[in-house]
């Protein structure tokens, strides 16, 4: 159980003249030293302002920026945990969070004043004691963030942290669909930045742009951690904008790109695609859902090295590695487990281990960037994590006779709609609270721009006149947009399999085809 050391300070040390971090809206560039030191000064507030001690909870609703990092990183720093909550939430949504986490500190974004005068009154918000402004505008008596007024910007005392204790809760679905905290602690991120760092060959001669959103691991652990351990630079921009990536890509502002397929869709329909200068570009990755072949190959096309990379939320995320000269010759594969990774296939009807190449099983992860298990639930931990310490993705592979890994489809019931996971559970579970719902299937379709958009299939209640577009908005109070089905269908009864199970197969089939 080794101690956990700040590493933003040891990265200053090193290298404090380097640039950190890029503010894309004002070009302002930040140093390694300038960051570290904003970063204690965050320290130092949250110790001495908001009386944040370790093993506190410090919520953030916001959207990206310099100011989130800083927040992040004095949590590492002071033993707080950061709950980076997903802002796409419908209100109700994100009091079931917060309730759960129970944050006693609380940053908002500009854009979510409205949204802070309306959680406050929530019972569930009630750990809440300091609502705080990140970066301007604030509700009316709310303080802003005045690192201005720490008197310091020298590392705070720390208090002794050890690889095992939590630095951030990151909320996923896991395999059964719910909203759970994934526990990652400093030994997971440190881990997996590490391992992501060497693995991927990431240098002090990289900039990456930041502009996935920072409420999902990926944002943080993959697109952001290895690049502080390698020294190199992050383009902080605010979510993601064509022209944006365009604009960075050619003037060789960036080098790196990771994003999710709907990301790169959206670039190749862009009408600059055509003309677009990647020289610049050393490689771009596609993480967080299948990638159609056709979008590799117009990368290629263009002489960009493309590639995927899987991972999940509870494994740190990053699992798998394709060197980039192997990706042609192995399409669609994620490739070989990252160096301190240990990966298994297991028979889904049997649970025997897989040791031939082409068989499909599920996949299953051990190693040290694994989550210790989910916020306040034991028993979603031990269904995920088994007494061996393997962790069970949901997800089926199969290997090929070289030992690559492709990801050749799901066992458990999510889709993926433009890089966000969605659990058909979860809107069922609202769709069954309506009074008109008799009952309901909710699944993924194929399509182009989003890879998956939702379709739900629903039986009304007998003699109700129950329409999609009235049932929408209801939705919509209750779930996030990205959750709200686009397709909704009406049917008199749903098919059911052998055992009595909704057939979702059947379902899907149908109405992929319509
Ligand atoms: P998250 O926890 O939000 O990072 O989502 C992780 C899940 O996204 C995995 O368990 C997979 O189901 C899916 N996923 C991530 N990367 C890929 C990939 N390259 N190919 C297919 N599915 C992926």
């Amino acid at each position: 159980m080794p101690y956990a050391v700040d590493w933003l300070d040891r990265r200053a040390r090193l290298s404090p003249g380097a640039t950190a971090l890029v503010d894309a809206a004002s070009g302002q560039r930040i140093s390694y030293a300038e960051w570290n030191a904003a970063a204690n000064r965050t320290a130092r507030y949250l110790g001495k302002q908001l009386g944040v001690a370790k093993g506190d909870r410090v919520a953030v609703l916001a959207g990206n920026s310099v100011a989130y990092l800083d927040v992040w990183f004095a949590c590492n720093k002071t033993g707080a945990i950061l709950q980076n909550l997903n802002w796409r939430l419908a209100e109700s949504e994100l009091v079931q969070l917060i309730e759960d986490a129970a944050p006693t500190v609380l940053f908002y974004g500009a854009d979510f004043v409205d949204a802070v005068t309306r959680l406050r009154e929530a019972p569930g918000a009630k750990s809440v004691q300091h609502w705080v402004a990140l970066d301007g505008a604030k509700v009316t008596g709310d303080p802003e963030i005045t690192l201005r007024d720490v008197e310091s910007a020298e590392t705070p005392p720390l208090p002794r942290l050890t690889h095992d204790d939590p630095w951030v809760i990151c909320y996923t679905g896991g395999t059964t669909g719910l909203p759970k905290g994934a526990i990652l602690t400093h030994g997971n991120i440190a881990w997996n930045a590490i391992n992501t760092q060497a693995s991927w060959e990431i240098t002090r001669d990289d900039t990456a742009i930041l502009n996935a959103p920072l409420f999902h691991t990926g944002a943080l652990n993959v697109f952001t951690a290895p690049l502080v351990h390698a020294g190199g630079c992050s383009v902080v921009c605010t979510g993601f904008d064509a022209n944006q990536v365009f604009d960075l890509i050619e003037s060789g502002g960036v080098n790196l790109f990771f994003g999710v397929p709907t990301m790169f869709s959206m670039l190749q329909e862009h009408p600059r695609w055509d003309t677009a200068d990647f020289s610049p570009l050393k490689l771009v990755i596609s993480g967080g859902a299948p990638c159609p072949m056709p979008v590799f190959e117009r990368f290629w096309a263009r002489g960009v090295d493309f590639k995927t990379g899987y991972g999940l939320t509870e494994a740190g995320p990053n699992t798998f590695w394709l060197p980039p000269e192997q990706v042609r010759g192995k399409p669609g594969a994620v490739g070989y487990p990252l160096f301190h990774v240990e990966v298994q296939l297991r028979e889904t009807q049997t649970g025997e281990v897989v040791t031939a190449p082409d068989v499909t099983g599920e996949l299953l992860i051990r190693g040290p960037h694994r989550t210790p298990g989910y916020w306040n639930r034991p028993d979603a931990t031990a269904a995920a994590i088994d007494p061996d310490g393997w962790l069970h993705t949901g997800d089926l592979a199969r290997f090929d006779g070289d030992g690559a890994y492709t990801i050749v489809g799901r066992l458990k019931d999510m889709f993926i709609s433009g890089g966000e996971n969605v659990y058909p559970a979860e809107i069922e579970n609202v769709l069954h609270g309506h009074p008109e719902v008799a009952d309901a299937a909710v699944f993924g379709v194929s399509d182009r721009t989003w890879g998956e958009v939702g379709c739900a299939v629903i039986v009304p209640v007998a003699g109700t006149a129950l329409q999609a577009r009235t049932l929408r908005p209801w939705l919509k109070e209750r779930l996030a947009r990205y959750k709200v089905p686009r397709r909704i269908e009406f049917v008199d009864a749903l098919p059911t399999t052998g055992a009595g199970k909704i057939d979702k197969r059947r379902l899907q089939e149908r109405f992929e085809d319509e």
